[in-house]
């Protein structure tokens, strides 16, 4: 099997290997590491269709893990695809009136995060011991609402590590928040910030690069590692689900082995659809990767004009979790389709932070043929839920929704008939007021406890267990800090 290794996608560092890089989590240039080349799959497509999660999830991964040994690999698997989820087929694919939507929120904290953040403790885990590395991991991490509970869960209680989360006070919704102030753990750490994603995610960013804290870390014997999805320990095991959607089509019959499909992803940070891309370049049939926006629309405009700019109103929407004007992965993107050229990448980098905006050149606008990029505006998603709703009687969340509504724009634009896959990214539960508002009028000012018992008679689906009692547990973190405290409350945590 070909070793593959980890650059910076802004250069200035030398290969590592993936447990370096997962341990690191961003390059200290800035940049985030990429595998040196995307590896084919080496196995054939008709050899997947038998594989449950598991297996398929360590012949994925250990492509990209190639200095993972197959043991080490397995049992982080097994660890994280258990009875935290809850149905053993992990990540189900079901129909209604013709579309498919993959069904990503099984896991604990009910959104797509946990298909990742499940693996990643397990996978550093196992980095820090390759590494001979004694050091306390301090996980630092920014959320829009659902990186940061799927990380608590993953972390809290797992020795060596402090796992430290900073949310947008104003950007998240009720049971996003409920979750994450409500978490156990003597090693959790949770931090209201007065900001939005974009400031939370910056901040994090200058943290991990900051020469004068990371020595003062050093000295205290501990490193800092991020489970955002500027880690590739969190993209690697994202790209499972791509193929999984696939087998699945395939045994039910519905394509042909070989055959292409789309999957409609809706996109924040550009992590889950930069996955999907990943798969393409494994060797998986997909056509076109439909990245779906809501009205915070930048990679929209990027995708049709290859010019990226950030400058523009932020907007709250109905889907916190795509509130996001800086999409961190598609650096990644960028450095695929620039031919792996870190010094491009470095200068629309700095063209991004000095002027808040960059344009790619003629060659590179043509790598995002594999891409088509939409919104949709609150109305239109509302409407989606309503739609998918009344013709079937399945209620999708608000993100899903965006990624739903989209599917629609391309298919009256492009008339394309291939079979498409809505990527569902979080249960309809974290987002009870909007879903229910946009079902009936009725439940305009009922509170979010009242809706979730709603829903659940609605649906007749049991209140999923990770948020049945979160009414009644106690809050144990209150920490609230400007934008520019971040590092303060850092220092105090650790004591430096
Ligand atoms: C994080 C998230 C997204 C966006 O995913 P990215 O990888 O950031 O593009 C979409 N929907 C939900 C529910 C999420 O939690």
């Amino acid at each position: 099997m070909k070793q593959i290794y980890y650059k910076s996608t802004r250069g200035n560092e030398k290969a590592v290997t993936s447990a370096e890089a997962i341990a690191r989590g961003l390059s200290e240039d800035g940049g985030l590491f990429v595998p040196t080349s995307i590896p084919k799959l080496n196995t054939k497509l008709k050899d997947l269709m038998h594989m449950n999660y598991k297996q398929l999830a360590l012949t994925i991964m250990r492509e990209f893990l190639t200095d993972y040994k197959e043991d080490e690999l397995k049992m982080c698997i097994d660890k994280a695809y258990d009875e935290k989820f809850d149905t053993s087929i992990i990540a189900p694919l079901v129909k209604y009136g013709g579309t498919y939507f993959l069904e990503l929120y099984h896991g604990p904290t009910l959104a797509f995060k946990d298909m990742a953040l499940s693996i990643l403790p397990y996978l550093l885990k196992t980095a820090v011991k390759k590494l001979n590395n004694d050091k306390e991991m301090v996980i630092l991490t920014a959320t829009s609402g659902d990186t940061g509970k799927a990380a608590l869960e993953g972390f809290a209680n797992v020795a060596g590590t402090k796992i430290i989360v900073f949310f947008p006070e104003q950007g998240v919704s009720e049971i996003q928040k409920r979750q994450m102030v409500t978490q156990t753990g003597d090693n959790t750490f949770v931090i209201g910030i007065n900001g939005n994603f974009d400031d939370a995610q910056n901040g994090v960013k200058q943290m991990l690069t900051d020469a004068n804290l990371l020595k003062k870390l050093e000295e205290k014997n501990s490193m800092f590692s991020s489970a955002n999805s500027i880690n590739i320990g969190r993209l690697i095991p994202q790209v499972v689900y791509y193929f999984y959607a696939y087998t699945q089509l395939c045994n039910r019959g519905d394509i042909e082995i070989g055959e292409e499909i789309n999957f409609s992803v809706p996109t924040g940070n550009f992590g889950n659809i930069l996955a999907g891309y990943y798969a393409k370049k494994m060797g998986l049939p997909i056509k076109k990767l439909i990245c779906a926006s809501n009205e915070n629309k930048v990679l929209f405009e990027f995708i049709n004009t290859g010019i990226y700019d950030k400058v523009r109103d932020f907007v709250i929407t109905m889907s916190p979790s795509m509130d996001i004007l800086i999409s961190s992965n598609l650096e990644r993107l960028l450095y695929s389709i620039s031919g792996q050229d870190a010094a491009v990448i470095k200068n629309l980098m700095e063209d991004l932070s000095v002027d808040g905006k960059y344009e790619i050149d003629s060659i590179m606008k043509k790598g995002l043929v594999d891409f088509y990029g939409g919104y949709a505006n609150e109305e239109e998603t509302a409407y989606a839920i309503t739609e998918v709703y009344k013709a079937n009687n399945y209620v999708i969340d608000t993100h899903t929704a965006v990624s739903y509504a989209v599917y629609q724009k391309y298919l009256k634009e492009t008339k394309d008939t291939t079979k498409t896959v809505i990527v569902s990214t979080a249960s309809p539960y974290k987002f009870t007021p909007d879903v229910m508002k946009s079902i009936d009028a009725k439940y305009v000012g009922l509170n979010d406890f009242e809706l979730i018992k709603q829903l659940s008679r609605m649906t007749n689906i049991d209140i999923p267990a990770g948020i049945v009692d979160l009414e009644k547990r106690p809050v144990l973190h209150k920490t609230k800090c400007a934008k520019n405290e971040m590092q303060m409350q850092i220092e105090k945590i650790l004591n430096i």
